[in-house]
């Protein structure tokens, strides 16, 4: 696990090289508005830390990933989704991940349908 990779967008985020719409931050976690949100809320959760997917979580970086959960809970609070949500992480080529650094989708504000799952 590398502490940042040069090329990567979210490791610029992270950093604050690249603006976001932050909604929350620690010093290992960042949470922030999708610039092409698919729902009312669309929030994106990542590590500081570079990890390029949820294929790449190991007994050392699960305590991160589960801090990424656990700040998806409170972040959902914060923005009324009482009524539910839905996480989703996109791994590799075929799961549709666009951006190698590990994130999840925080989806809200409207009932999902039940297309996919
Ligand atoms: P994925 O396709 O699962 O890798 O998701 C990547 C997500 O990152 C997409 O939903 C993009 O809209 C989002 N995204 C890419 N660049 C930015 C950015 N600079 N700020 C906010 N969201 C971004």
């Amino acid at each position: 696990m590398s502490e940042k990779v040069s090329d990567c967008i979210f490791c610029k985020i992270a950093a604050g090289e690249i603006p976001s719409d932050k909604v929350y931050e620690d010093e290992r976690v960042l949470a922030f508005r999708d610039i092409n949100p698919q729902a009312p809320t669309h929030i994106l959760v990542i590590p500081k830390e570079h990890i390029d997917s949820a294929a790449d979580i190991t007994a050392e970086n699960a305590p991160l990933a589960a801090r990424c959960l656990e700040i998806i809970a409170d972040v959902a609070k914060a923005e009324g989704l009482s009524g539910g949500f839905r996480v989703i992480t996109n791994v590799g080529e075929d799961g549709g991940q666009s951006v190698r650094h590990l994130h999840f989708h925080l989806l809200g504000g409207v009932k999902m349908n039940e297309g996919l799952l």
